[in-house]
């Protein structure tokens, strides 16, 4: 089985950061638009084996990809939250309410 390494990467650090990403919606589909957004912008890294996916994480134990790669999770994060699609966000959102900082 073939999987993108990327997206396992990318999951677990939404999951870490999602909290400090001034979200103003964290249902799953908002979180899967994230997610999805994040990895057009990021070559994919396939691993023949979800035990593998270690070996590209640990490429990213260097602090500047890994920064990289948060910028650009906040990016995507940034614009999911202020073009929200799902129904959650449609329904309750308040153009004046301020972000959550928490
Ligand atoms: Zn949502």
């Amino acid at each position: 089985m073939v999987t993108n390494a990327m997206e396992r990467i990318i999951n677990d650090l939404l999951d870490e950061y999602k909290n400090r990403l001034s979200l103003t919606c964290t249902c799953n589909e908002c979180l899967d638009d994230i997610l999805a957004l994040t990895l057009n912008g990021i070559k994919p890294r396939y691993v023949t084996n979800p035990d593998k996916v270690m070996y590209v994480k640990a490429e990213y134990f260097d602090k500047q990809q890994m920064t990289s790669l948060l910028v650009r999770l906040a990016e995507c994060a940034k614009f999911v939250s202020d073009h929200p699609t799902c129904k959650t966000q449609t329904k309750e959102h308040d153009p004046y309410s301020l972000p959550n900082l928490s």
